[in-house]
């Protein structure tokens, strides 16, 4: 099994100095590899005249009869593989390879640990995964404030106690706020900087424990739909809801004075740098509180029922800017941009994708399952009748123009997807009937 935990540093300033210095020179090689496949795509897509059109001998082309152009990558291209066969380097090898000759060239590379190097490099060839094998963004040039840590692989670091050895940094202090369990080894560590300092996390591995299973959909006996929103965070099918505490909301005016203070001073001073550290960190406090918080609730919903049925969320779509409108003679006119933006903001601020991603970690621990379903009209639907009409819903009220049934507005569409994620998965209203009683109007199971 596979976990990971989190501990904040407590370095010696030569120790957090020489980090920042590492990560500045990683960020530097990590937007020059970048770069380096970027245009060696660019050399493949329109072949550019190169020296030599063999990459096994670096054979001369001619440049009338032959546009090969040479590998856009600094190493050697092939390798010899065990058997003594000649095998072409992938890009990640490839650039790996390259490191040593980069090292001459560049000397203030040799003091960065170069596991750490290779691992950076490592970073980047997931990045290019991710793009092509599961429709992520194109891997994007670092800057400075995007590009925050380094890992070691797994085997090197090693913990004792309070201190934790790191190649090429030495013994690192750190709080132990959490005991590593018995029979757990330490991975993979990395190492990152955050407004308030240096943390460590550290993934463990015990062979001995084997990953929970997840259920079958055939042997769940409780199901429990869950609307999100932003006045509630999220209301149960179980008619109970779950506050919204708005956590950047309640710290937005402390925000905007301490923007107002840091943008008045002197650019580049000190006071400034200052300035924009004491902002950084009540950002930080607030994303603290929001995943404290949100662990908790995950965890609360686990404990209610064996399959949580969540809806599809857009939330990039959500919170889009409106359309441009014009009149008819072309000028610009509102567009409810403004009225829309502070929905926009409390919408972020609920962080409804994150609460998803925990409810699944928490979930894979006990073996639960976690669904999505199409919430198509789902707060327009009555959940007893199955009447759909858009007056059906006043505000946070239902009422069904059909049938007379009253409900909450909210607690109605997630008893609509509680029923919608069983018919996807297949469970039937026989199998959970008899836990949770009348269908999703029963009392919590606590
Ligand atoms: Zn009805």
């Amino acid at each position: 099994m596979l976990t990971a935990y989190c501990y904040k540093l407590n370095p010696s300033p030569r120790q957090s100095q020489t980090m920042s210095d590492w990560l500045d020179r990683l960020r530097g090689l990590y937007n020059f590899a970048l770069r380096e496949r970027i245009e060696a795509y660019e050399q493949v897509k329109a072949p550019a005249m190169g020296d030599f059109c063999r990459l096994d001998n670096q054979g001369e082309c001619c440049p009338l009869t032959c546009s090969v152009s040479k590998s856009a990558s600094h190493a050697y291209p092939w390798k010899v593989d065990k058997e003594g066969n000649h095998k072409r380097r992938s890009a990640f090898e490839m650039q790996c390879a390259s490191l040593p000759d980069m090292k001459e060239s560049r000397p203030w590379y040799k003091r960065v640990n170069a596991q750490a190097t290779q691992q950076t490099l490592r970073q980047l060839d997931t990045a290019f995964k991710n793009f092509f094998e599961h429709g992520r963004g194109y891997p994007a040039f670092k800057r400075r404030s995007h590009f925050r840590s380094f890992s070691y692989p797994p085997g090197v670091a090693k913990l004792n106690g309070n201190r934790a050895y790191v190649p090429s940094i030495g013994w690192l202090r750190f709080f132990n706020s959490r005991p590593i369990p018995e029979g757990y080894t330490v991975r993979t560590v990395t190492l990152r900087r955050k407004a308030d300092g240096w943390y460590m996390s550290v993934r463990l591995e015990n062979k001995a424990v084997p990953a929970i299973p997840t259920l079958q959909p055939s042997e769940v006996k409780t199901v429990l739909g869950v609307d999100v929103g932003v006045r509630k965070l999220a209301a149960l099918s179980t008619g109970e809801m779950i506050a919204n505490p708005r956590f950047a909301q309640q710290v937005e005016r402390r925000k905007r004075i301490r923007q107002r203070r840091s943008s008045r001073k002197v650019k580049g001073s000190k006071n400034r740098r200052k300035a924009y550290q004491r902002l950084a960190r009540l950002d930080q406090t607030v994303a603290q509180r929001r995943t404290d918080y949100q662990w908790k609730v995950a965890n609360k919903l686990n404990r209610q029922a064996q399959c949580l049925i969540f809806e599809d969320l857009n939330i990039k779509g959500m919170v889009k800017r409106c359309k441009p409108k014009q009149d008819e003679t072309g000028n610009f006119i509102g567009n409810g941009q403004a009225a829309k933006s502070g929905l926009n903001k409390a919408i972020l601020d609920a962080a409804w994708g994150e609460l998803k991603q925990k409810s699944m970690a928490v979930a894979a621990k006990s073996g639960h399952l976690v669904w999505s379903t199409n919430p198509y009209q789902s707060s327009q639907e009555c959940s007893d009748c199955h009447f759909v009409s858009p007056t059906n819903r006043a505000g946070e009220k239902f009422l069904c123009e059909s049938c007379g049934k009253l409900d909450d507005a909210d607690t109605n569409a997630s008893t609509n997807l509680r029923l919608r994620g069983m018919v996807e998965l297949g469970i039937s209203l026989d199998a959970v009937a008899g836990v949770l009683g009348k269908l999703g109007k029963s009392t919590p199971l606590e």
